[in-house]
């Protein structure tokens, strides 16, 4: 797979320190995205289109809905809903008619697994679930986020202050080593392969075991006797343990103003 290459971003993103760089461009990249979907290009049509189709996650409503915009989040949401009401009329069919009938099959057969319309019921359920899980935004980000981790696996490759860099760091947080692993087995091979291996997982087993420090010294603050010991590095240790075991979502915003 070939990815457009913006290895800029990602050299600052790096540059930050904090416990994930990709999790900092992924923050990146949903703020822009937030703005894009309720600016201009919602009213473009092949846009709508994909909205209607997707719709957005809880997550994203929330972020739609902390940008003021309600008339532009109404738009949207109205024509989803139009398009979505077009596929529950589908599947609430299809359960009626499936428990329809089931009542209609005789005792002695549904006793037995036989007949009846339960994979109806549960077809639609099913259809139901797809409904509530899609988001636009999630898929939009994630297709970003490919091309960026694809542009850290090529720094890595060909630019020795970054592969300096890189190994020095705090590594990513689990999700986004995942990610890494992944497109590096399938993008590497032999010894450079072997590198990015090895210092992807130090970096990011050193700063494990350095959260575990700080997250261990945040909680002894709460003891009235060490009120007066320094903070050290604890003092956002919970946060940063979230960010690396989960990808970042509280906390200070990732990237500088
Ligand atoms: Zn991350
Ligand atoms: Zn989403």
């Amino acid at each position: 797979m070939r990815y457009h290459i913006d290895t800029i971003p990602v050299w600052d993103a790096l540059k930050l320190n904090g416990e994930c760089p990709l999790c900092a461009l992924r923050r990146k990249v949903e703020l822009m995205d937030v703005d894009r979907y309720l600016g201009a290009s919602v009213m473009e049509p092949d846009t709508r289109l994909q909205v209607n189709e997707k719709g957005f996650c809880q997550r994203h409503q929330k972020l739609l809905t902390e940008k003021k915009n309600k008339l532009g989040h109404a738009l949207m949401m109205h024509t989803y809903l139009k398009t979505t009401m077009k596929k529950t009329d589908a599947a609430f069919d299809a359960a009626i008619n499936g428990a329809k009938g089931d009542a209609g099959t005789p005792v002695f057969k549904r006793m037995r697994g036989k007949g009846g319309g339960k994979e109806e019921i549960l077809k639609a359920a099913q259809a139901l679930r797809a409904l509530s899980s899609t988001c636009i935004l999630c898929d939009s980000i994630e297709d970003n986020m490919q091309r960026y981790t694809y542009t850290l696996l090529h720094l890595y490759q060909t630019d020795a202050s970054f592969r300096k860099a890189f190994a020095a760091s705090r590594g990513v947080c689990l999700k986004d080593a995942a990610g890494l692993m992944e497109m590096a087995a399938a993008e590497m091979s032999g010894s450079m392969l072997q590198d990015f291996i090895t210092d992807l997982c130090n970096a990011t087993r050193k700063s494990l075991v350095k959260l575990e420090g700080d997250l261990e010294g945040f909680t002894l603050k709460f003891d009235y006797r060490n009120a007066d010991k320094p903070w050290g590095d604890s003092k956002d240790a919970l946060e940063r343990t979230v960010t690396k075991l989960r990808s970042w979502c509280i906390g200070e915003e990732p990237n500088p103003k």
